[in-house]
C-alpha cells in the first residue's frame, strides 16, 4: 500500500506519469479485484451448502440465524445513533462557506446525476420488493450476477436445509462433494492471494493519480473527520463486544483480522474481501466454520455498519451546509432509513452513496448535496468497508460463543497469551 502510493506521488510529477498509471499500472489492480469477486458466489455456495448441512438440525439453524439478525440490527441501529452524536457535535457543514458549496455542487452535478438516476430505480419499489427480490427464479441466473448474493445466499440455505432432512446414505455424496468443491476454493483463495501485495500497490497507485486536488479535501476536512471518528468509534465498540461476549482481547481480535481489514481498505468492496475475512475468522478468530458461512455471506451483504454510521453524517452534514436545521425526529427517521438503506447497500465500492439517495430524500434534504461529498468519497468508502468487515468479525465471535462453537484448536496460544 505504501509502495503504491508513494510511486503513484513521485511518477505524478512527470507530465505522462497519470496515464502511465492509468494504462499500465491499473489494470493489474482491477485484475486482482475481479479474481477475488470470481470466488465469491462459489464460495458462498460450497461453503454455506457444507455450514447449514453440517448443523445436522434444523432448529439450530434457525437459532444461528435468529440471533444473527438481531445482532446485525443491533450493531448497525448503535452505529447510526454514533454517526448523529458526533455530527452533531462536530457540525461540520457549518464550516463550509456558501461559496464552496455552490462551486461543489456545480462541479460535481453530472456524477450526482447518474448516482440520483440508480437511487431511482431502487426506491421505486414496493415496501416488500425486497422480501421478492430475495428469492431467485432461477439460480444459474442469480449466480451469475454479483449484485444478486442474497439470492445466493437464499438457495444455498434451501440447499442445505434439504440435505439434511433426505436420509444420510442419500445426502452422504452430495455432501463430500460440497466438501471437497470448499477445500478447492479455499486453495483458490490462497493462490490468489499471493497475488495481494502487487493488486494492492496498483489500487492505491491508480487511487492516488485519480484523486481529485487537495483543496477538496480541506474544505471538506470536519465532515471527514466526523465520519472517521466515528468509525474509530466502532472499531472500539467491537473491541469491547468481543472481550465481554467472548473473553477475547482486543490485540487477539484486531490482529486476527488485520488482513482482511486492510484488503477492505484497498479494494472497498466487503463482497472483494468475503473470502479473506472468512480465512481469518476461521483460522485466526477460532470461529467455527458452521457459524462463519452462515454470518460471514449474510453480514457482507446485509450488515454494512460503516456504511450506515457515514450515511447518517452525510445526511445532517449536507443538510447543515444547505442551512437546514434537522428535528429530533428528522433525526429519529435518518435512524430507521439509513438502517434500511445500508442493508439494501450492495458489497461494491461506492453503494453506500447511492443508497444516500434514499436516506436524503425521506428527510428532505436536497439531493444535489451529494455534490458536496463526492470529492472524499472514495477514501471515506475504503474506511467504512474497513469497518464493515470487521463488524462481521465481531458478530460470528459472538454468535460462535453462543453456540458453543468458538475455539479452534489449532490456533495457537488460544487459552493463554493471547488471552491477556
Ligand atoms: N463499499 C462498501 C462495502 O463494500 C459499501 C459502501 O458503503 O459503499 O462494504
Amino acid at each position: 500500500m505504501i509502495l503504491g502510493v508513494l510511486f503513484a506521488l513521485l511518477i505524478s510529477n512527470f507530465e505522462w506519469g497519470k496515464q502511465f498509471v492509468i494504462d499500465w499500472i491499473k489494470p493489474f489492480g482491477t485484475i486482482f479485484i475481479n479474481a477475488l469477486k470470481l470466488i465469491a458466489v462459489p464460495l458462498i455456495l460450497a461453503s454455506l451448502i457444507k455450514g447449514v448441512s453440517d448443523l445436522k438440525d434444523i432448529s439450530k439453524l434457525s437459532k444461528i440465524g435468529g440471533r444473527t439478525l438481531f445482532t446485525f440490527i443491533f450493531t448497525t441501529v448503535i452505529a447510526v445513533s454514533i454517526g448523529l452524536v458526533i455530527v452533531n457535535i462536530i457540525n461540520p457543514g457549518k464550516t463550509i462557506s456558501e461559496e464552496t458549496r455552490n462551486q461543489l455542487v456545480e462541479s460535481y452535478s453530472n456524477v450526482v446525476n447518474k448516482k440520483i438516476e440508480a437511487a431511482v430505480v431502487q426506491s421505486e419499489t414496493g415496501p416488500l420488493q425486497f422480501l421478492e427480490d430475495i428469492v431467485p427464479s432461477n439460480i444459474f441466473a442469480a449466480a451469475t450476477d454479483n449484485s444478486q448474493m442474497l439470492q445466493v445466499i437464499f438457495f444455498a440455505i434451501l440447499f442445505g436445509i434439504g440435505l439434511i432432512l433426505i436420509p444420510e446414505e442419500k445426502s452422504k455424496p452430495v455432501k463430500a462433494f460440497f466438501d471437497g468443491f470448499n477445500e478447492v476454493i479455499l486453495k483458490l483463495i490462497d493462490l490468489i492471494m499471493l497475488a495481494a501485495p502487487l493488486g494492492v500497490f496498483a489500487l492505491l497507485a491508480a487511487l492516488v493519480v485519480e484523486a481529485p486536488n487537495s483543496d477538496l479535501f480541506i474544505a471538506l476536512m470536519w465532515y471527514s473527520i466526523s465520519v472517521l471518528s466515528g468509525l474509530l468509534l466502532m472499531i472500539g465498540f467491537y473491541v469491547m463486544m468481543v472481550k465481554v461476549f467472548t473473553k477475547k482481547s482486543p490485540k487477539f481480535f484486531l490482529q486476527g483480522i488485520a488482513p482482511a481489514q486492510l484488503l477492505a481498505f484497498s479494494t472497498s468492496s466487503s463482497a472483494a474481501t468475503l473470502p479473506v475475512t472468512m480465512e481469518c475468522v476461521e483460522e485466526h478468530l477460532g470461529v467455527d466454520n458452521e457459524v462463519s458461512s452462515f454470518v460471514l455471506p449474510v453480514g457482507a451483504t446485509i450488515n454494512m455498519d460503516g456504511t450506515s454510521l457515514y450515511q447518517a453524517v452525510a445526511a445532517v452534514f449536507i443538510a447543515q451546509a444547505f442551512g437546514m436545521d434537522l428535528s429530533l425526529t428528522a433525526q429519529l427517521g435518518i435512524i430507521v432509513t439509513a438502517t434500511l438503506a445500508s442493508i439494501g447497500s450492495a458489497a461494491v465500492p461506492g453503494a453506500g452513496m447511492v443508497m444516500l439517495v434514499i436516506v436524503l430524500a425521506q428527510a428532505g434534504i436536497p439531493e444535489a448535496g451529494l455534490a458536496l461529498i463526492f470529492a472524499v468519497d472514495r477514501p471515506l468508502d475504503m474506511c467504512r468497508t474497513t469497518v464493515n468487515v470487521s463488524g462481521d468479525a465481531m458478530v460470528s465471535m459472538i454468535i460462535a460463543k453462543s453456540v458453543g462453537k468458538l475455539g479452534n484448536p489449532h490456533i495457537k496460544n488460544w487459552d493463554d497469551n493471547y488471552n491477556a
